[in-house]
This record gives structure tokens, C-alpha cells and sequence, in this order.
């Protein structure tokens, strides 16, 4: 059916909604796509809904295409499934909980792993029904903390998740190959470009990560790339490791006095004043600073970690989230902060501006010293034999050519410092360089977390009980929309890229004449024969200005004009990206505007 502006359910706006922030939102809105419902939450209008239909068509068949298999799951859930893989607990204040008439506590699901695996469970037993994928297209519920950019990161979303279920690791590996090849051709055939960066699984668990990222200004997420072709998450870069160095005749620690002190950089000064080097003067990066954290479990104890980390670099809060559940007791939802002036009075061995390594400290070397007591980890610079400044855990002193390794220790390594431009990637291809992008995918190995907390197991070829090793892929479609729209507009209006178009072309008819009505009706009608997606100006008493502006503001990939040009029988095709327009013969517009659209 020729959608008809008359009658069709649409109001375009000339002013952009006052919330907005992002172009794609401003758009979205304008163009009588989308509405805001509550913050983060929006009604689907005519319009979007087909370039959303799109999408997911695109999606629905990459998936077939690998052999995935559709199902749909409720959104309300019981707590159950999500108690016996904690992640009703360790998903915090991140989802929307609600009692039902009898008291029993459900949630709107953030994601449905726990579902997917019971379902698995239920009906599969042996060895022989496996692999399997399976998929939905299905809204998703997480009360993120800021929700922004209108569909880019909403409350309420719809997510294409799909899991697979594999005997063992090489299968699961086979199942995230080709969805990493899915996903690649889904973007590819939405338009979008993305770059598959290495991540962190975080809440998730699991081992193997990559997300799909846009390159936009607008995305949240920061990643590196380096010119031979690195391209990781900040969270997931790993440090170059220096060599380990022979520190059998490296010179004994020393303690020295340096009052007043607290901070690196009157630390480095007093050290060439105090104790100048022969061959170079001392740099911040010869200290070793012990940054204190404190973290939030979510059993509700707060624990304080200290870390140290050349002076030189700061700690970025984001990299040791990700990172650091490996060294606590209990994983989960985590709040981390630098410690503040009460933690540090609960442990009276923390003497700030003077903080040393922790507990395993040589005694011999520190003497009578305080020791922190505290879980002590690392920056991966700090390697067997590198010597450091640091503080010695007493007011006012410090201590020259700590020797790790051979002075103290630690409980663990940890990737924590930020990541700066012009550091060596860790495969060698180069120094990186920043940049941000929106995670438009995600795919990961989770391995056999969910089937052991849910105890799925089948029977494996020798008769035996084998848990299943599952992985889990999951892709934003309605921040897909977005995302596109971010990239695909200009200053008049949106610019869809012609896979996800809500049509193939929009005709206009200008003039007052009942000829061009007539003619304009009878060329959008043809269009729709010839298998076009036809919407159609049909409105009688509208400006020409305005139906080009609104022509603009929709974004359909071609526009016909049927108006003056039709008394010399030609009708006006313009590209809504180029805006190159020119005058095609009135019996032969179907077939040129079918050409372009492909058809
Ligand atoms: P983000 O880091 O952006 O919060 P995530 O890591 O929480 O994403 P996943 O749990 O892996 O995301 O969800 C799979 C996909 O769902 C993401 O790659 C993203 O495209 C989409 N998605 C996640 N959260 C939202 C949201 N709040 N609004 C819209 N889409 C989302
Ligand atoms: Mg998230």
C-alpha cells in the first residue's frame, strides 16, 4: 500500500525536542519516528517501525543463515533463575523488580541467559542434540543510571540475543565464529560501520569477548586502535610487559627522610635535591605510588585494595572494575572509589602521602614500619627487579631502590592505570591512538557458568555426564536505529542508507492542478507495482516548501517531484544524500527510480 502524507499517522516538528542532545534523537523525534514515553522509554510511530521492521529483517536472516533458531521468552520473569546464577543480587539497582498480586518477587529481564539455559535443559538430554543456537528479538529492561541519547541507550530496548550450546570448547568456538561472521554481514548489510574490538566480559563472566563498535563522537565507549590494526576496548588492553632485571647486585633499599612530601611531584623534586642521580635526573616514573581503593561488594562490605602503579600514571577506575573481580571474594555488581579520609582511619598503617607496599614489605629493609595489612596488587611494570621510590608507611618518609621482588611482593597483577595515546600495543602493531564509538554488539564465550549454576548437562558419546559450554551474542536493535541515524543525516533531515529506508521513494506532487494529483497518484501506484515502497504527498492544501522540507526531514533515498516539469512531461528525481536532482521522462520514472532502488 502507497503510504499516503494525507492520511498517514505522522507529525513532523520544526523544533527540536528540548531533552535532546544528539542529532539522531533531535531527528528521530522531528521526523515523527519515535516519542518520548518517561525517560528512556519511547513509542514506536508508522515510520519507525518500518525502518526498525528492516533491521530486523536483516538480522532474522543472518541469523537463519548460520542455522539460529527463533524463540520468543516473556520479559516478565520470575526471581528464581536469576537467584541461582546470583545475578538477582549482583545485577543491584540495574533492573526493574516488582511483586506480583501474591507477594512473589519477578523482574523485567535485562537479558535471558538463565531462561535460554533452562530451556535447554528442559527438552535436551544427550549429546546428539547438539550444537544448537537459538535467538530472539525481544525488549529488554535495565534502569541504567543515565539513561541519554533517546534510543541510544534507553531503559526499555529491543536486543537481538541469541546463545549457543556446544559439548565442548572446540564447538563452542566453531558457534562464536560464525556468529562473529554474522554479525559482521548484519552490520555490513545495515550500513554501519563497525570495528570488532576485544573486551572484557565483565558481569557476564566468561572467557573469549568482542564488541562491535560504531566509530561516533557520540559513543560512550573508549577504545584504541593502532595502525596495524589493534582495536581494543580501554578495559581490555594489556600492558607491554618490560623484562624481568637481574638484581643481584642492585644496591640496598634505604629509608630517607622526606618531609613534606605527600604528593609525586614534590616527591620527584626532593629526590634530586636529596639524592641526585649521576646519569639523569629522577622522574615520576621512578616512583612506585600506592593508590588506595575502596570497593563496594555486593555483600555490602566495603574492602579496601591497594595498588601501585608507576607515578607517572593514573589510575583509571573503569580498567580496574573490569579487571579486578579475579581478586576479590565475591564477583558481581562492584562500587569503586578512591578511599576517603574515614576508610583511611580504619587502618592506621595507611599513612596518606606516605603509603608503602603493603603487608609483605621486607622488615629488614623498612624496619619497624608500619604494614597495611591490605590485599596489595600491582601494575604489570612493576616486574622483578625494577626499583622504585616509594613510600615506607611512616609520615614524612620515604624509600630509595625498593627492589620488587627481592624487597616486597604482592597478592596479584593488575591491568589498572589508564591507557595513553602513544602507547605500544600489546601485539606490537604500533602505538595507539583513542578514539569512541557505541557498542552496537557483543559477542562472548560464557563457557560453563550459566549450565553449572542451572545444571545443564547432557550425556556425552561415552554415556558420561557433560555440562554444556554455552556462548551468548547479543545485538541492540533499536539502538541500531539510532546509530544509523547518527551517522546518516545531514542538516535538513535524516539520510537513511537505502537497506533500512522506510521506503524506496517518496513522491511529491507541488502544483494545485488535478492533473499532477492524478498523474503523481497514478506514478506512485506503478512504483508500488513494480515493487517499490512507495510514500506519497498526496496533502492538497500543503506549501511546496514544506513537503520538500518534510521530504528532507524523512530521509527516503530518492524523492520525486511530479509539478511543472509535467506540462513538458518530465518529473524531478533527487538523491536525498547528494541532493543531485535530475528531470527523467514521465513514462520512463518507474523504471529509472526502480533501478536505483535496485528492484
Ligand atoms: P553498554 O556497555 O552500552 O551498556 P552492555 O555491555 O550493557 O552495553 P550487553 O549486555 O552486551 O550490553 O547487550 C547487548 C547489546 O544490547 C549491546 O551491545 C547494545 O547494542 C545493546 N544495549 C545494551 N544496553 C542498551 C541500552 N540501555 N539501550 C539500548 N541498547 C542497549
Ligand atoms: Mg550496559
Amino acid at each position: 500500500m502507497v503510504l499516503r502524507l494525507s492520511t498517514l499517522f505522522l507529525r513532523t516538528l520544526r523544533e527540536d525536542p528540548v531533552d535532546a542532545e544528539v542529532a539522531s534523537h533531535k531527528l528521530l523525534v522531528r521526523a515523527g519516528y519515535i516519542r518520548r514515553a518517561a525517560p528512556g522509554i519511547y513509542s514506536w510511530l508508522p515510520m519507525g517501525l518500518r525502518v526498525l521492521g528492516k533491521v530486523e529483517a536483516i538480522i532474522r536472516e543472518e541469523m537463519a543463515a548460520i542455522g539460529a533458531q527463533e524463540v520468543h521468552f516473556p520479559a516478565l520473569l520470575p526471581k528464581e533463575p536469576y537467584e541461582a546464577t546470583n545475578r538477582w543480587t549482583e545485577y543491584g539497582e540495574g533492573i526493574f523488580r516488582l511483586k506480583d498480586r501474591k507477594g512473589a518477587d519477578y523482574l523485567l529481564a535485562p537479558t535471558h541467559e538463565e531462561m535460554f539455559t533452562l530451556l535447554v535443559k528442559d527438552l535436551y538430554s544427550s549429546y546428539k542434540d547438539l550444537p544448537v543456537m537459538l535467538y530472539q528479538i525481544q525488549t529488554k529492561y535495565r534502569d541504567e543510571a543515565r539513561p541519554r541519547a533517546g534510543l541510544l541507550r534507553g531503559r526499555e530496548f529491543i536486543m537481538k540475543d541469541s546463545y549457543s550450546f556446544d559439548v565442548d570448547d572446540a564447538g563452542l568456538d566453531a558457534s562464536y565464529a560464525a556468529h562473529r561472521e554474522a554479525y559482521l554481514k548484519i552490520f555490513d548489510r545495515l550500513g554501519l560501520e563497525v570495528i570488532p574490538v576485544k573486551a572484557t566480559a565483565g558481569a557476564m563472566g566468561g572467557s573469549k569477548s568482542e564488541e562491535f563498535l560504531h566509530p561516533t563522537e557520540v559513543g560512550e565507549d573508549t577504545f584504541v586502535r593502532s595502525a596495524g590494526g589493534y582495536a581494543a576496548n580501554v578495559e581490555a588492553v594489556t600492558t607491554v610487559v618490560p623484562a624481568e632485571i637481574d638484581y643481584t647486585d642492585a644496591p640496598a633499599a634505604e629509608v630517607k627522610d622526606t618531609p613534606d612530601t605527600p604528593t609525586i611531584d614534590t616527591l620527584v623534586e626532593a629526590a634530586n635535591r636529596l639524592a641526585p642521580r649521576p646519569d639523569r635526573t629522577w622522574t615520576a616514573a621512578d616512583t612506585l605510588k600506592n593508590v588506595v581503593l575502596a570497593v563496594d561488594l555486593p555483600t555490602g562490605e566495603r574492602q579496601l585494595v591497594v595498588i601501585g602503579v608507576p607515578g607517572d600514571r593514573a589510575v583509571d577506575l573503569k580498567r580496574v572494575e573490569a579487571n579486578i573481580a579475579a581478586h576479590l571474594p565475591v564477583g558481581g555488581e562492584l562500587g569503586i572509589e578512591a578511599a576517603g579520609e574515614e576508610d583511611l582511619k580504619k587502618h592506621p598503617g595507611l599513612v596518606k602521602g606516605y603509603i608503602g607496599p603493603g603487608e609483605s614489605v621486607d622488615a629488614a629493609v623498612l624496619g619497624s614500619t608500619g604494614k597495611t595489612g591490605l590485599t596489595y596488587l600491582v601494575d604489570p611494570r612493576v616486574v622483578a627487579g625494577t626499583a622504585w621510590i616509594t613510600g615506607a608507611n611512616v609520615d614524612g618518609k620515604h624509600v630509595f631502590g625498593l627492589v620488587a621482588g627481592r624487597d616486597f611482593g604482592w597478592d596479584g597483577v593488575i591491568e589498572a592505570t589508564e591507557v595513553r595515546a602513544g602507547d605500544e600495543a600489546p601485539d606490537g602493531s604500533g602505538p595507539l591512538e583513542a578514539a569512541r564509538g557505541i557498542e552496537m554488539g557483543h559477542i562472548f564465550q560464557l563457557g560453563r557458568k550459566y549450565a553449572e549454576a542451572l545444571g545443564l548437562q547432557v550425556l556425552d558419546a561415552n554415556g558420561k555426564l557433560a555440562t554444556v559450554t554455552m556462548g551468548s551474542y547479543g545485538v541492540g536493535v533499536t539502538r541500531a536505529v539510532a546509530a544509523l541515524a547518527e551517522s546518516n543525516h545531514d542538516d535538513k533531515g535524516l539520510v537513511w542508507p537505502r537497506n533500512v529506508a522506510p521506503a524506496d521513494v517518496h513522491v511529491v506532487a507541488t502544483g494545485r492542478g488535478t492533473e499532477i494529483f492524478d498523474a503523481a497518484a497514478k506514478l506512485a501506484g506503478e512504483l508500488e507495482t513494480a515493487g517499490l515502497e512507495v510514500i506519497y504527498d498526496d496533502r492538497p492544501k500543503v506549501s511546496p516548501g514544506v513537503k520538500f522540507g518534510d521530504a528532507e526531514l524523512l530521509g527516503v533515498p530518492t524523492i520525486v517531484v511530479v509539478g511543472r516539469g509535467l506540462a513538458d512531461g518530465v518529473v524531478e528525481v533527487k538523491d536525498r544524500a547528494t541532493g543531485e536532482a535530475e528531470n527523467v521522462a514521465l513514462d520512463a520514472a518507474v523504471a529509472h527510480v526502480a533501478a536505483l532502488a535496485g528492484k
